[in-house]
């Protein structure tokens, strides 16, 4: 079972820590240059429309380069994509429902960035590609992948110091964000009771259950000084209540 995160930095990550393709770099020039030409070209087209230019003759604001950068992203996807699906044959996939939701979390003050870099075509290609090599790949539920602990089931924002980081606020786990996003997915795949979860506020609470388990089967492992306890007396050697 593999689960696949998608993101900007990297296309796609996968439960077993690889990375296939990225929208930084070269296509982020890119986009920001052609970003800047389209501004300065809307500039002009109002300059000249208040000098009373007839609208026929006045430079159109769609760009050839622009869209070119969209059918190159495209390109780049369907390759990651692909060489992910090469790289782990024999295997089932389980991917993420971007939804507008998550995807308006992941983007924050940075839309046009993410409407360049496509990332809606990522899901597409993936089941295209599933049904052209017959290979299982499974939809499933993304809300709080990437804020969930994927050792504790912890829900919290701040679990994510930065973009690329994931660090558990209670139990420490650390790992690559979107590897860890992954992990969640690829657990997610058999998880009846997440997929009946109706909205995100059922999400999270269901998470937040786990989290409570799990806190209840560490208390066997690791346990809190007896002496807190009171159940015995100071003691150096006895830390086992269970
Ligand atoms: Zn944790």
């Amino acid at each position: 079972m593999v689960g696949i995160d998608v993101g900007i930095a990297n296309f796609l990550t996968t439960s077993d820590g690889r990375h296939y393709g990225t929208f930084n770099g070269k296509l982020r020039e890119r986009h920001k240059r052609d970003r800047e030409k389209r501004r300065r070209k809307a500039k002009l087209r109002k300059c000249l429309e208040k000098k009373g230019v007839p609208k026929e003759k006045l430079p159109s604001t769609s760009s050839a380069t622009g869209q070119r950068l969209i059918r190159h992203v495209r390109q780049e996807i369907n390759r990651a994509v692909n060489l992910c699906f090469v790289e782990h044959e024999g295997c089932r996939f389980a991917y993420e429902q971007l939804s507008v939701a998550s995807m308006r979390h992941k983007a924050r003050a940075m839309n046009a960035y993410m409407r360049a870099s496509n990332l809606g075509h990522v899901p597409h290609q993936i089941a295209w590609n599933a049904t052209k090599r017959g290979v299982a790949a499974t939809k499933v539920k993304s809300a709080y992948s990437s804020q969930e602990c994927s050792v504790c089931h912890f829900v919290d924002r701040k679990n994510r110091p930065n973009q690329q980081t994931f660090c558990c606020r209670v139990c420490g786990h650390t790992a690559h964000a979107d590897i860890n996003a992954s992990r969640n997915l690829a657990s997610r795949l058999n998880d009846k009771e997440l997929r009946a979860c109706q909205n995100r506020q059922e999400v999270k609470a269901l998470l937040m259950r786990r989290h409570e388990q799990w806190k209840q089967k560490c208390r066997f492992l690791v346990v809190e000084p007896p002496v807190q306890l009171g159940l015995w007396a100071r003691s150096e050697t006895s830390t086992d209540v269970g």
